[in-house]
């Protein structure tokens, strides 16, 4: 519980003003986001008893300090026609309905700017797949960081007035946990005010979610930590059809599956964050399951598949 690294923490923060640099350098029609109205980026595919859609909240242009490694991450990024000024991450939230549902998983960036501006692109989403915030029965966090929390308020008020939240109970505990976030350092303290912020927002209407236990029929929360010390994936069974929700194990799906082992500027603990990583991608490879990313390349539907010691991943076409 207490496996707060400060090294990395601080790294991530220290490499926040270059995310901001190649925000209003590299990507000039996101730098006046303020004040624009983003439009609806969503995807649907059938998923058994589901429908499930992607929504892009927005594209996080990160840097490529924030991989660490050498030579072999530069070689693959140059592989993938990427970089190395920037390596860009869509940010993507999941909505699932079914006949009886509407279960958002995660929420995007929404207001908060902490990757710069030009997020919030979920709201015009769900609209435009007709679905209004009130709709939302259940909103499943896989993690309390800003890209996946912060579109669940706006100017403070809950934006799904009529949902309840599923965070895993790892998650929930680590974040409130004043202990923690006293000893954290100062440029961990908007993270944890953030995910404060909007648990106080939700009041009473939080379920603390156990490792292996469902957030909603059908949707199995998996412990799997080191991105953050409680991050979740999310098993969603559709009946003839399963997909893992892998959120955080990938931050870019052509680098961290060469290259599984490779930490990342915002893992709370890089070489737990690997561990986690190569856990999930034998379970989805071994079980040929569909995946779904937070951060793969939109839509972020694929597979992941075994090459030699590392991995491969492969768009879904079945769509
Ligand atoms: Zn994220």
């Amino acid at each position: 519980m207490s496996r707060l690294n400060r090294r990395t923490l601080l790294q991530g923060a220290a490499l926040l003003p270059v995310v901001g640099a190649v925000a209003g350098g590299a990507h000039p029609a996101l730098a006046d986001g303020h004040g624009a109205t983003p439009g609806a980026a969503l995807y649907t595919a059938p998923l058994g008893s589901f429908r499930i859609t992607a929504l892009l909240d927005g594209l996080a242009p990160l840097g490529r300090g924030f991989f660490f490694g050498g030579a072999e991450v530069d070689q693959v990024l140059a592989a993938a026609g990427i970089g190395p000024d920037a390596v860009p991450a869509p940010v993507s939230a999941f909505l699932l309905q079914s006949a009886d549902r509407t279960i958002l998983i995660d929420a995007g960036m929404g207001q908060q700017e902490t990757l710069g501006p030009g997020f919030g692109r979920l709201t015009a989403g769900l609209a435009a797949a007709g679905v209004a915030p009130e709709d939302v029965d259940t909103v499943v966090i896989t993690h309390a960081h800003p890209d996946h929390i912060g579109g669940l308020i706006r100017d403070g008020a809950p934006v799904f007035a009529n949902a309840e939240l599923a965070i895993g109970e790892v998650e929930a505990a680590f974040w409130t946990d004043a202990g923690i976030m006293a000893q954290a350092p100062a440029e961990a303290q908007p993270t944890f005010q953030l995910a404060q912020t909007v648990l106080a927002a939700y009041g009473n209407r939080i379920n603390r979610i156990a490792d292996g236990a469902e957030a909603a029929p059908g949707l199995t929360m998996m412990l799997s930590p080191g991105h953050t010390p409680g991050h979740c994936v999310v098993r969603i069974d559709g009946g003839d059809r399963q997909l893992m929700m892998i959120a955080d194990t990938l931050h870019s799906a052509d680098v961290h599956t060469a290259l599984p082992d490779v930490g990342f500027g915002f893992d709370s603990d890089p070489a737990q964050a690997a561990a986690s990583r190569r856990r999930i991608f034998d379970m989805v490879s071994a079980d040929k399951m569909l995946v779904a990313g937070s951060h793969i390349h939109f839509p972020g539907f694929g597979r992941i598949l075994t090459e030699g010691s590392a991995y491969r991943y492969l768009p879904a076409t079945w769509m």
